[in-house]
């Protein structure tokens, strides 16, 4: 089968020829339906040979979708042809946080050598993945695949970090998204979708800033020098009750940092490194600064619910398996609207 791998540290990925995968005792293995493009696998593969912690060749892909193609020894409720949506973040399956669902946190995954599908095991750019157990996998019978593949991480991940929020997020407050790409944008729905906070979104492009606005923000603000007294000025010198920062580099924590209110949540999504120190006089009082990981189990059957009632919707462009680089290139330029899709079976 074609692969889409990660296989030489620092160079573009390569679409591949690779054997056909078997599914073992208790796996499942799907025929991919789509795929999704993360910023998070450009941070991976910027990542410097000692900082890289997976095997190479690396099969990429953490979104996925597909129909059950075969089954290993042991798997039995799973019928052949069912279309289903992978949960990502793999944990052991019987610690605590797991038994929670909260296999995101999963206390034993490093210590197991377990890791997700794309981020360590071979992911969803082929034309077929190997999931390693049926709990890890979501039934999304007529929901369109490339319209739910994003719901996997761009979605799952703000809507853990939204869901933190919504005891803070009461009406009259304001929230923040910063960087509107294929999580911001969904951000934005589930903050209007799960509160009536007012939704000032922030990015460096017009066009984000456009699909900002057809998604739901109130207001737009460009991500400039400017910007976090330009958000000081729209909530009457209050700031915002939660702030959603899905960059993570300097300037864009310094902002969080800058409009964030009284006893705020700063919740730091984005990989790009930058943090905020907190102690007495650095932030507003009771600010809760956080980075969260990705999503729970419960939650993505949640988010998926969302979708299936209308809630929320992801912007996409489609790319077939081949073209899979050039997605890479063009998210990496800033040149993706939305979530860009890869189509292994075309
Ligand atoms: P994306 O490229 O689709 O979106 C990023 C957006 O940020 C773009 O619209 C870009 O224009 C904008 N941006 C860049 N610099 C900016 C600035 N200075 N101010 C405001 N906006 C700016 O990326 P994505 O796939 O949505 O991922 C977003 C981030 O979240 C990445 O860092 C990714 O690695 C990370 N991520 C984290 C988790 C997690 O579990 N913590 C999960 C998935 C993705
Ligand atoms: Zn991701
Ligand atoms: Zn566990």
């Amino acid at each position: 089968m074609k692969a889409l791998q990660y296989r030489t540290i620092g160079a573009a990925p390569e679409v591949v020829t690779v054997p056909d995968p078997e599914p073992g005792p208790g796996q499942v293995v799907l025929r991919v339906s789509a795929a999704g493009v993360c910023h998070s696998d450009i941070a991976v593969m910027g990542w410097s040979a000692e900082d890289y912690p997976y095997g190479l060749p690396l099969t990429l892909g953490h979104e996925g979708v597909g129909t059950v193609a075969a089954v290993g020894p042991g798997v039995t409720s799973l019928p052949i042809g069912a279309p289903v949506a992978v949960y990502g973040p793999w944990g052991c399956g019987s610690c605590v946080k797991c038994a929670e669902g909260r296999e995101n946190y999963c206390l034993r995954a490093a210590e197991l050598g377990i890791f997700p599908p794309g981020l360590g095991a071979p992911g969803a750019m082929a034309e077929y993945m190997v999931v390693d157990d049926p709990r890890h996998l979501v039934p999304i019978d007529g929901m369109d695949p490339v319209a739910t593949v994003p719901l996997t991480d761009a979605g799952l991940t703000p809507y853990h970090a939204v869901k933190r929020s919504l005891g803070t997020l009461a009406p009259g407050t304001t929230a923040v998204v910063i960087g509107t790409g294929g999580l911001g944008h969904v951000a934005i729905q589930l903050l209007r979708a799960l509160t009536s906070a007012r939704v000032v979104a922030l990015d460096v492009s017009e066009d984000k800033l456009e699909l900002a606005r057809t998604v739901g923000a109130h207001e737009v603000v460009l991500s400039d020098a400017n910007a976090a007294a330009r958000v000081m000025e729209l909530t009457g010198g209050r700031g915002a009750q939660g702030v959603f920062d899905f960059v993570g580099v300097e300037p864009t924590v310094r902002i969080a940092a800058g409009v964030a209110s009284v006893e705020s949540d700063v919740t730091i999504v984005g990989v790009g490194g930058a943090g905020l120190p907190v102690g007495f006089g650095l932030l507003p009082f009771e600010v809760n600064v956080t980075a969260p990981y990705w999503g729970t189990r419960s939650e993505l059957i949640e988010v998926l619910e969302l979708a299936r009632s209308g809630a929320i919707s992801v912007h996409t462009e489609t790319f077939g398996l081949d073209d899979a680089p050039l997605a890479y290139e063009r998210l990496h330029a800033g040149r993706i609207n939305g979530r860009a899709v890869i189509l292994p079976n075309g």
